[in-house]
């Protein structure tokens, strides 16, 4: 899904600004003596950096509702925080285990190339102390096999070509120099330069190991929570949308265009497991979703006149048969393994066999009552922030807005509400009643205002609004059709 894919892409991106931030203080920390381990956890508590990501997570997570469901939201619900998958956990502690493992792979993944950097610089202070120890005779035999052992080590520091033909050219110098038996003073300016040399690699090879690190192997952990959450959230969104729809009767599977491993997803939109056609699930037995982490696959509402004339027959053990037998082997052995694969064929169920089948069915956690109380909840913070409103009139306001969604199942927005406190009545003016408003509000609408406004217009007056949530945006009196209303 294309929405999906941009909600991700954001992430990546706020998360390599933190994790650029978080780098550089880590290198910092280090170049102040601290050990790697103390330096990496200083460094996330100075930028802040978990929060930061978790929140980015959050965020995530509720764009993916908010694309679910058509309609923006200010938080995000509890229910999307409850376990959903396999692991049974809470959000909050996926999160922390996400933490953990972050920080375990930014340690180990710098622990590991700190080693080289540790033997370099032990070759470092024995060049040093050889020129400084006056020690002539030991300086000059040792010194063939401390630079053997540079050049070794200076392979796995990050240089680049040009440099470690100027790291071999000095080596050599310095040797030839030993060889010689040139006087000191040509001797040390050698190894000055050597260790200049080395000193560079190891910075940039510190630079490179930590920005691997932070941006590879920390955010790959960050980036598959964020993903799965994210899909997740806006499979409870659009299924809260058709969950009291009744004109909805059953989904079809639809693969995500980026789909490049032929897995259980390819089964579900090209197998009839229900009598209905290829890829289309009941209502109430959709396979879960996402099916496997990193599932972009997405589900397109089928409503009762499409189907009609099919009845729903369980056809599971079937439709898949029939399904797998129109793939490669190839294809078959990467979805029910190679034993698999054969045990199949010799009779044992495909559901026991196919990885990631579930059968566990796709619920929404978000009921419709929910979703209302957020909206609603929204707009009592519209309405509160409002900065010009009297203190009164924001409770008027306030508890028509209740009084209407309680009592009629209708939501008005802040916009709405005024429309409906503040009418002017008169010589002249259209007056309109909570009974009539209700009226109209039970008829059909007849116009369409843009791509997701529609209107009721009767008697005078327009009720425009959301075709998402239905949230009343506006109430306006007219005599005759607006020109940019499209007729429906
Ligand atoms: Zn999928």
């Amino acid at each position: 899904m294309e929405s999906l894919n941009e909600i991700i892409n954001k992430f990546v991106k706020e998360y390599g600004k933190a994790g650029k931030v978080l780098s550089e203080r880590i290198i910092e920390l280090f170049n102040q003596g601290l050990t790697i381990d103390m330096a990496v956890t200083q460094a996330i508590k100075d930028t802040d950096f978990f929060n930061i990501i978790q929140e980015q997570i959050v965020n995530s997570i509720k764009t993916g509702i908010e694309l679910g469901i058509g309609a923006s939201i200010t938080y995000l619900p509890n229910e999307i925080k409850e376990p959903w998958d396999a692991s049974a956990m809470h959000l909050s502690t996926k999160l922390h285990g996400a933490d953990i493992e972050m920080r375990k792979r930014i340690v180990d993944a710098l622990q590991k190339a700190f080693k080289v950097n540790e033997s370099v610089s032990k070759i470092k202070m024995a060049l040093y102390d050889g020129y400084h120890s006056g020690n002539a005779v030991i300086r000059k035999q040792k010194l063939p096999n401390y630079l053997s052992e540079l050049i070794k080590l200076s392979r796995k520091l990050d240089l680049e070509d040009k440099e470690k033909i100027e790291l071999l050219r000095l080596e050599r110098n310095a040797l030839r120099r030993v060889k010689d038996n040139k006087p000191d003073t040509p001797l040390r300016a050698s190894y000055n330069q050597l260790i200049e040399a080395l000193e560079k690699g190891q910075n940039k090879h510190i630079q490179n190991a930590t920005w691997v690190a932070v941006q590879e192997k920390s955010r790959y952990v960050a980036e598959r929570i964020a993903r799965t959450e994210s899909a997740r959230a806006y499979h409870d969104g659009f299924m809260a949308q058709y969950a009291d729809d009744e004109s909805v009767v059953a989904f079809r599977w639809r693969l995500s265009s980026g789909h490049p491993i032929h897995d259980i997803c390819d089964l579900y939109a090209g197998a009839d497991l229900y009598g209905l056609g290829k890829g289309i699930f009941p209502k109430d037995k959709i396979p879960m979703l996402p099916a496997h982490p990193h599932c972009l696959c997405h589900l397109e509402p089928m409503y009762k006149e499409e189907l009609e004339g099919k009845k729903e027959k369980d056809n599971v053990e079937q439709g898949g048969r029939e399904f797998i037998a129109t793939l490669t082997q190839k294809q078959k052995e990467r979805l029910l393994g190679v034993y698999g694969s054969r045990e199949v064929k010799s009779g044992v169920s495909w559901t026991a066999r196919a990885r990631n089948y579930s059968n566990v069915k796709l619920e929404s956690r978000l009921s419709k009552g929910k979703l209302k109380g957020s909206i609603l909840k929204e707009i009592y913070s519209d309405i509160q922030n409002k900065l010009d409103w009297k203190k009164e009139f924001k409770v008027k306001c306030i508890s028509t807005v209740k009084h209407f969604s309680k009592k009629h199942d209708i939501i008005l927005s802040d916009h709405a509400v005024i429309r409906f406190i503040s009418q002017k009545s008169g010589k002249g003016k259209r007056h309109f009643s909570e009974k009539e408003l209700v009226s109209i509000w039970n008829r059909q609408p007849n116009y369409k205002e843009s791509k997701n406004r529609l209107v009721k217009y009767y008697e005078d007056i327009a009720i425009i609004y959301n075709a998402s949530d239905k949230v009343v945006i506006s109430i306006v009196v007219r005599k005759g059709v607006k020109k940019t209303w499209e007729v429906i």
